[in-house]
C-alpha cells in the first residue's frame, strides 16, 4: 500500500508591513494623511522620533552598516515631498509619480540598493494632493496625448497601501483624467482595499513574477508567488487592466523548465476565460559594478551570479554602464519566454524585452 502523502500545512499569509521604528517630519502632521498615519503609529505602540527632514535620518540604530541597513528596511519615515518635478520613467511610462521611496522587501538584485544609496529607509509622502496637482500639470502639457505615470519606480506602493491608502486615491484621481493613466508593479498581495476603487480602466496593475528558483533565492520579505497570483486574479476580476513583469530574468541551471513552469502556472491560475488586454514586460538581469559591490556587502551569501567575465557590457547614457547577458544568452531567454507566453496567452502583448 502506498504511503499516504503527508498534507502540507498551508503557509501563513505574508503579513502587512509594520515598521519597527518611525520618523516623523513635523510638517507632515499638518496634512490629514500625515496626522492619520501618525495616530496609527501611536495607537500601535511603534516607537517614533521626530526628524527635521526625511532626507536626513542620521541616527538609525545598529552597530554595523549591515545592521543599520536591516533596521532601515523596517523604518518608516512620514514626510512631505518637496520636489514636485517628476523623473522620466522609460520604457514603461512617461513619468515616475513619487508617492513613496524605499521598500521593506529584501530582493538581492533590487536597483534601489544603489539608487537610494545610504537612505534605504521607507519614506511615504503625505502631501498627495500636491503630487496629484503636479501630475495634472504634466497631463495638460501633453494633451491630447496620453501621459502614463509609474508609481513603483522608487518603492513597492502596494506593500505600503495598508498604511497610506495613497494608491486608492491616486487610482480614483486618474479615473477622472481623460488623458492620464496610472501604472504600478508589485511583489505584494495587499490589494483588497483597491478592489472597489473607481478606476475607469485608467490604472494598469502589474505583478512582478518569477520562477520558483528566483523567488526562493532572491526575493525574501515579499509576498509568495501563490499570493501574488491570487491577488492578480482579484485585480482582473475587479476589471483593472492587468499585466505581469518578469524581472529579473535570470540564467541558472534549469532556467528553461523554471520559466516554462512559471508561465504554465500563470495560465492555470488566471480566470478560465482569460484576461483581456494582458501585457507582459520582460527584463533580463543586469547590474553595475557599484551594485555588485553593494549587493555582496549586504547579502554576502547570495547566489546571484554577477561575474563580469560572463556578461556583456552595455554603455549607459548617464555614466556607468551595465552588465547584461551576452547576445546569445539574451536571445535564448527572449525566445523561450516569448514562445511560452504566446503558447499559453495567444492574445497577450509583450510590451518590451530589455
Ligand atoms: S519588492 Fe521591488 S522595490 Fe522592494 S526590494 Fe524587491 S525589487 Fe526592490
Amino acid at each position: 500500500m502506498a504511503t499516504p502523502v503527508k498534507e502540507r500545512a498551508k503557509p501563513r499569509p505574508t503579513a502587512e508591513f509594520t515598521p519597527e521604528l518611525v520618523y516623523v517630519e513635523p510638517g507632515a502632521l499638518e496634512y490629514p494623511k500625515g496626522a492619520e498615519i501618525f495616530a496609527w503609529v501611536k495607537e500601535s505602540g511603534i516607537p517614533y522620533r521626530m526628524t527635521t527632514s526625511h532626507n536626513r535620518i542620521t541616527n538609525l540604530p545598529g552597530e554595523t552598516e549591515l545592521e543599520q541597513y536591516k533596521i532601515a528596511k523596517r523604518t518608516l519615515v512620514i514626510g512631505v515631498r518637496k520636489t514636485l518635478t517628476f523623473d522620466q520613467s522609460k520604457p514603461s511610462a512617461e513619468y515616475a509619480i513619487p508617492i513613496a521611496t524605499g521598500c521593506m522587501g529584501h530582493c538581492h538584485y533590487c536597483y534601489l540598493q544603489t539608487t537610494l544609496g545610504a537612505k534605504p529607509y521607507v519614506r511615504v509622502y503625505v502631501n498627495l494632493d500636491e503630487i496629484m496637482e503636479a501630475a495634472r500639470g504634466y497631463i495638460q502639457a501633453r494633451e491630447p496625448e496620453l501621459t502614463r505615470f509609474e508609481a513603483a519606480c522608487t518603492s513597492d506602493p502596494v506593500g505600503l497601501e495598508p498604511i497610506t491608502g495613497s494608491l486608492r486615491q491616486l487610482i480614483e484621481f486618474m479615473a477622472d483624467q481623460e488623458h492620464g493613466r496610472l501604472r504600478f508593479v508589485t511583489k505584494f498581495h495587499h490589494v483588497d482595499s483597491l478592489l472597489d476603487a473607481r478606476h475607469n480602466g485608467h490604472t494598469r496593475i502589474r505583478f512582478s513574477v518569477n520562477s520558483h528558483y528566483v523567488i526562493k533565492h532572491f526575493e525574501p520579505a515579499t509576498s509568495r508567488f501563490a499570493e501574488r497570483i491570487e491577488a492578480a486574479g482579484k485585480i482582473a476580476a475587479a476589471g483593472y487592466p492587468l499585466g505581469f513583469i518578469i524581472a529579473p530574468i535570470i540564467w541558472y541551471d534549469g532556467w528553461q523548465d523554471g520559466y516554462a513552469e512559471l508561465i504554465a502556472a500563470l495560465a492555470r491560475s488566471l480566470p478560465p476565460g482569460g484576461v483581456p488586454n494582458l501585457t507582459f514586460e520582460l527584463i533580463q538581469h543586469r547590474f553595475t559594478k557599484t551594485a555588485k559591490s553593494v549587493i555582496e556587502r549586504r547579502y554576502p551569501r547570495t547566489k546571484l551570479e554577477m561575474d563580469i567575465d560572463k556578461r556583456k557590457y552595455k554603455w549607459g547614457r548617464w555614466g556607468q554602464g551595465k552588465y547584461v547577458y551576452p547576445d546569445e544568452q539574451a536571445h535564448a531567454l527572449r525566445m523561450h519566454l516569448t514562445e511560452q507566453i504566446f503558447a499559453h496567452f495567444p492574445g497577450a502583448t509583450i510590451d518590451y524585452f530589455t
